[in-house]
């Protein structure tokens, strides 16, 4: 479409995604032992913790799945910059917002589309 500045999206994807590659790469590193540990310590009253530790690990994995699911949001993005068709709503056709594009390289749908999807 007119008007998208396809070499700054192409830029702001390609550091994106370079950001969630690290970030993936990064929860791999610190791949955080074992988590028996942790929890003997805390076992005793300070179940409070072990849930917290728990929710963090919860939380990783979430990060993980969702790191993955950008990875693949941005590829998607990245080849509709190629194709022409980025910037354009995968629902209504219509442009998405420029702003909403800076802040979110790779969003498929404009905000009316997407306020529509997450009310279900
Ligand atoms: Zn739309």
């Amino acid at each position: 479409m007119a008007g998208v500045d396809t070499d700054r999206f192409r830029t702001l994807l390609l550091e994106e995604r370079e950001k969630v590659e690290r970030a993936l790469g990064n929860l791999h590193d610190e791949n955080p032992g074992s988590i028996e540990d942790e929890e003997e310590e805390t076992f005793d009253n300070h179940l409070g913790d072990a849930a917290t530790i728990t929710f963090d690990r919860e939380l990783d994995s979430t990060l993980e799945e969702n790191s993955g699911r950008m990875l693949a949001a941005i590829d998607e993005a990245l080849k509709r910059l190629e194709e022409g068709t980025f910037g354009t709503c995968a629902r209504c056709g219509q442009p998405i917002a420029e702003a909403r594009l800076e802040a979110m390289p790779y969003a498929t749908k404009c905000i009316d589309c997407k306020r529509l999807e997450e009310r279900g």
